[in-house]
């Protein structure tokens, strides 16, 4: 049966498959020179109390090649993971994040995404304390993101990385909250920082009841577990307005700022130590 079904479809897909295949290596190949190229950017998106003032930065990643242009992470990302370039780029968005907000004259938040993999390397506490270290970031202002994927494979051994990057200081915080499976039970089992409510529920407050329900339980979830609750994806002031008066304790979304070099906020973050060194030179002359 595979065969008589096959033969065609091998001829039909086998070219479309190695193209695919091809595409996916060249891919592969131009994000492994990315770094070296000073092709990565980060760039970074407030994150505000309901009150409007900002706290922190979550920093995102960017990459642009000249022929590709700007490549989504929601592409890269996935390549990167499978390749284990991973490592060499989630390290470099660490360094290169702590290293930004340690230049700050306000001592606001950072967060920094951490994928899976890089979670699961038994060395991961280890280069944030040399991070920490090297950048001088107070290790109170770094959270780390990871999404519930994260806390599938090993309980003890998840539970175990937890606890030594706490121990560091640093906070760590639940993203993209109610898309995994059991999102209840992890919250139970570990002691996160921060929950960030997906943003699939934010943008579906007006088409669906059932998300102000949910957003609503987890606010509750959030106060019941002193972990601070944060809504992603805000873009709306009708959203906006619901939050607050749910007692969403913080908010994030191209309602508050666009994902943007640092310098768009360089009046939010206080004036950096190169430029007032500048200011100084100029000063003297
Ligand atoms: P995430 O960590 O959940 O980041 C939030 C995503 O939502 C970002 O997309 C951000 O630009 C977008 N966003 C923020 N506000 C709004 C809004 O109001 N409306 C809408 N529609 N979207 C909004 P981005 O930058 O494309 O990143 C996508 C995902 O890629 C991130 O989701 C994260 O999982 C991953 N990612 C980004 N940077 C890194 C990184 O440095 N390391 C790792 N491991 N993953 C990263
Ligand atoms: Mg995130
Ligand atoms: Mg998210
Ligand atoms: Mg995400």
């Amino acid at each position: 049966r595979a065969k008589t079904g096959g033969r065609g479809m091998f001829r039909a897909f086998e070219p479309e498959m190695d193209k695919r295949l091809r595409e996916r290596r060249a891919l592969e190949r131009d994000l492994s020179a990315a770094i070296s190229r000073n092709e990565l950017q980060l760039s970074y998106q407030p994150q505000a109390l309901a009150s409007g003032e900002i706290t922190g930065f979550e920093a995102l990643l960017r990459w642009h090649n000249p022929e590709r242009g700007q490549v989504s992470p929601a592409v890269f990302i996935p390549v990167a993971e499978e390749s284990g370039l991973i490592n060499p780029i989630g390290e470099w968005v660490l360094r290169q994040a702590c290293r930004e907000a340690a230049s700050w004259a306000r001592p606001l938040q950072i967060a920094v995404n951490l994928s899976p993999i890089q979670f699961h390397d038994d060395h991961l506490p280890v280069l944030v304390a040399q991070v920490l270290q090297e950048t001088g970031l107070a290790p109170e202002r770094l959270e780390l993101e990871v999404t519930e994927s994260v806390l599938f494979d090993d309980l003890a051994r998840t539970t175990s990385t937890l606890q030594r990057l706490k121990a560091l200081g640093v906070k760590v915080a639940m993203d993209d909250f109610g898309t995994g499976y059991s999102s209840l039970s992890y919250l139970q089992a570990f002691p996160f920082d921060k929950i960030k409510i997906d943003k699939s529920f934010i943008s579906q407050l007006d088409e669906n009841v059932n998300s102000a329900a949910i957003i609503r339980a987890v606010i509750g979830l959030g106060a019941g577990l002193s972990m601070d609750v944060i809504a992603e994806g805000v873009e709306t002031a009708d959203q906006l307005v619901f939050l607050r008066k749910e007692g969403c304790h913080s908010l994030q979304g191209y309602l508050i700022g666009r994902p943007q070099p640092i310098e768009a906020y360089a009046d939010q973050v206080g004036r950096f130590e190169k430029r007032v060194r500048g200011a100084r030179v100029k000063t003297h002359r």
